[in-house]
C-alpha cells in the first residue's frame, strides 16, 4: 500500500497543458505543493493562468524547465516528491510529417526519462501516467475483435503503427514502456489513466491543444457543410483531472482505468451545441456520406484507410472499473460540451 504524504510536493509534468492545468488546480486548491515542468518557464503567456491559480490557493507552485527528450532534465523537479503525475506527451493527429520524431520519440523516450528519474529519486512511491483509450484500440473497426463488442481495460491497441494512426501508436508504446519499467523495480507503483476524448472548459487561453482546436472548429464553420459519421468517446477534463488525483492518493488503486462518460457522434455533439446556442454559430447540421470523406480524406490530413476503418463504425467503452477503483462519477456529455463552448465564447476565442 502506497500512502502519499500530502506535505510533500507533487510533480506534474507538462504542467501548462490543457489537462495538467486542471490537475494542478485541484492539487493547489487542496493545499498541496506542486512542482510543474514546462518546456519554457520564460513563456509567461503559457504559465500566467497557473501563476494566478497559485496566487488564489493554499498550495505553493514551482516551475521547472524540462524536455521529454532530455535524459536528466526531470531530476531537479522530482526532489522530495512521493507522487509523480506524468501527463506530458505530444498530442496531435493531423499535419504530422515525421511521426517518429514528432510523436513516438517524445512519448516513449519521454516516459522512460521521467520514470527512470523517478527511480533515481528515493522518495518517489507512486507514478500516475496519462495514457489514453488510444492505447486500447487503434481504429473503430477494432471493436469487432473485442469480447462482447465493448472495449475494456484488458484490450491493447494492436493495429496502430508509425504509418497508420501514429498518435495512437505513440500512446500504446509509451504505456507499454511504463509498465515494463514499473515491473523492473519495486520502489514505486504505477497507476494508469486511459481517457477518451477530453473536452470541457479550459483554464488556459492556449488553443494548441487538440481538444480545444476541435471545439473551436465546431464554432468557426470548419464543418459547416457536414461531418463524417464518426463515433468518439467523451469525458470531461475536470473528471479526468480528479481521477488523476484520486489515482495518486488512493493507496489501493491498481492498473489501467478507462475514463469515458459516453459515446457520441460528431453530429450528436453539434446537436448538443445547437440545443444551447441555437443558430448563433455555424455548427454542422448533417453527416456527409462516407464515400465523400474517403475521396477527400488526404485534403484534411487523413488517409483513406483511416476513413474505411473508422467512419460509420460505432464504439463502446466499459467505464465501470474507474468508478469502482477511483470512486469517481462522470459529468454528462451534454454539460461538458456546452460548458466548453461557453468558455470559448466567454474568452473571445472565436474572434
Ligand atoms: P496539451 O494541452 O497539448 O498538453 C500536452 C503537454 O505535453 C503540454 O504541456 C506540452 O508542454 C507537453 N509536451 C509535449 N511535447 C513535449 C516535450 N517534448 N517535452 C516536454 N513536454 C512536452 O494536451 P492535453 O490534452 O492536455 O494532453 C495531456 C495528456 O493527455 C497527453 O499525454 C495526451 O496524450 C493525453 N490525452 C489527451 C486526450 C485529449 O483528448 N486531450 C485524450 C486522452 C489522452 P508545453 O506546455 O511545454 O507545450
Amino acid at each position: 500500500m502506497r500512502t502519499i504524504d500530502k506535505n510533500k510536493p507533487v510533480l506534474v509534468t507538462g504542467g501548462a497543458g490543457y489537462l495538467a492545468s486542471w490537475i494542478i488546480k485541484i492539487l493547489l486548491d487542496d493545499g498541496l505543493d506542486v512542482n510543474a515542468t514546462v518546456r519554457d518557464p520564460a513563456d509567461s503567456e503559457k504559465i500566467a493562468h497557473l501563476e494566478e491559480l497559485a496566487r488564489t490557493s493554499r498550495g505553493r507552485l514551482r516551475f521547472f524547465e524540462a524536455d521529454l527528450l532530455a535524459k536528466d532534465s526531470f531530476d531537479a523537479s522530482l526532489r522530495d516528491c512521493e507522487l509523480v503525475i506524468h501527463t506530458a506527451s505530444p498530442f496531435f493527429i493531423t499535419g504530422i510529417k515525421d511521426p517518429e520524431r514528432e510523436l513516438i520519440q517524445p512519448a516513449q523516450a519521454g516516459t522512460r526519462n521521467v520514470l527512470e528519474a523517478a527511480t533515481r529519486t528515493a522518495t518517489v512511491k507512486r507514478v500516475v501516467l496519462t495514457s489514453s483509450v488510444a492505447a486500447l484500440y487503434g481504429d473503430n473497426a477494432d471493436i469487432s475483435s473485442t469480447q462482447g463488442g465493448i472495449f475494456t481495460e484488458n484490450d491493447w491497441n494492436e493495429t496502430s503503427s508509425e504509418a497508420h494512426q501514429p498518435y495512437s501508436y505513440s500512446k500504446t508504446i509509451a504505456e507499454k514502456e511504463a509498465w515494463k519499467i514499473a515491473e523492473g523495480q519495486s520502489q514505486w507503483d504505477l497507476v494508469v489513466i486511459n481517457p477518451g476524448w477530453i473536452l470541457g472548459p479550459s483554464l488556459t487561453q492556449r488553443t494548441d491543444s487538440m481538444s480545444i482546436k476541435t471545439m473551436l472548429e465546431f464554432g468557426n464553420g470548419t464543418y459547416k457543410s457536414g461531418v463524417p459519421q464518426l463515433w468518439t468517446s467523451i469525458v470531461d477534463v475536470r473528471d479526468v483531472a480528479r481521477a488523476h488525483v484520486k489515482a495518486g492518493f488512493t493507496p489501493e488503486a491498481r492498473g489501467r482505468h478507462i475514463l469515458v462518460s459516453g459515446e457520441r457522434t460528431l453530429l450528436d455533439l453539434a446537436l448538443i451545441l445547437r440545443d444551447k446556442f441555437g443558430d448563433d454559430y455555424p455548427f454542422p447540421r448533417r453527416e456527409a456520406p462516407k464515400s465523400i470523406f474517403w475521396l477527400i480524406a488526404p485534403l484534411y490530413g487523413r488517409t483513406r484507410k483511416y476513413v474505411s476503418l473508422n467512419v460509420g463504425i460505432p464504439i463502446r467503452f466499459d467505464n465501470r472499473y474507474s468508478q469502482k477503483d477511483l470512486g469517481i462519477s462522470y459529468r454528462p456529455v451534454e454539460q461538458t460540451v456546452q460548458e466548453h463552448f461557453q468558455q470559448i465564447v466567454d474568452n473571445g476565442l472565436l474572434g
